[in-house]
């Protein structure tokens, strides 16, 4: 093993470590986080930060999440291997590759084309073919390939969006952030049952709002 090696298995350790730390403890969750390199989704002088447990900035001034957060919302949204999964708020795609591990297909929608662009290319990239990504203006969520077993927004909204609401299945689960952008949030659970709708407050998080309308670039 060359000094190389070794500094990614020791990397590759610490990043696994960290996860686990903050609570992360699905087994399946832990291999799908390690499957993913984190540094294919960063460009630029934050890259070489990519394995560390902290949110970066990408294009278009979003930011790729905080590893530990999104493995704490993967665990969260105990996907399936059959489940059809919509993510809104693809970003760098990190989520997006994650959950492609775990569920038979994943949706992945953001208002950005820049961002659908540059995460298509690293998903493609990586042989993930299960993931189709889309640009629009996800609050309104995919009516045409609706409906979804899962669904995970990774941008914070007041409420959860009606749209989505209704694209969940019966028996469905969707994670989200709830609460105004500049404020502390609260990420939450909702569970569709066949009598209404099942709602749990997980852990305070802080994410870019959910903004209608498409962005500019
Ligand atoms: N999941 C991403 C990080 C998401 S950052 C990752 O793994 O890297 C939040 C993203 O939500 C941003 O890219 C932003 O453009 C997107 N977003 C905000 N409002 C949206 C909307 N209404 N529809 C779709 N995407 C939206």
């Amino acid at each position: 093993m060359s000094d190389n090696d070794i500094s990614i298995a020791e990397r590759k350790m610490q990043f696994l470590f960290a996860l686990r730390s903050r609570g992360v403890t699905d087994k399946r969750v832990l291999e799908a986080m390690e499957k993913v390199d984190r540094g294919a989704f960063i460009r630029g002088i934050f890259a070489d930060r990519a394995y560390e447990d902290m949110p970066l900035p990408i294009a278009c001034g979003q930011t790729i999440s905080q590893p530990s957060v999104v493995a704490l919302m993967t665990q969260a949204l105990d996907v399936q291997p059959r489940d059809k999964v919509l993510e809104v708020g693809t970003g760098s795609g990190y989520q997006a590759a994650v959950l492609s591990h775990l569920a038979r297909r994943v949706y992945t929608v953001d208002r950005h084309p820049r961002l659908v662009r540059e995460a298509k290319k690293v998903i493609d990239a990586l042989g993930l073919v299960n993931v189709t990504t889309f640009a629009a203006d996800g609050s309104f969520g995919l009516p045409d390939h609706a409906p979804f077993d899962r669904i995970l927004v990774t941008a914070a909204a007041e409420d959860p969006p009606g749209p989505l609401l209704a694209q969940l299945k019966p028996g469905g689960i969707m994670v989200l952030p709830v609460g105004q952008s500049d404020h502390v949030q609260s990420l939450i659970r909702v569970r569709k049952t066949e009598t209404g709708l099942d709602y749990d407050e997980l852990r305070p998080v802080r994410f870019v709002p959910l903004v209608e309308g498409m962005g500019k670039d």
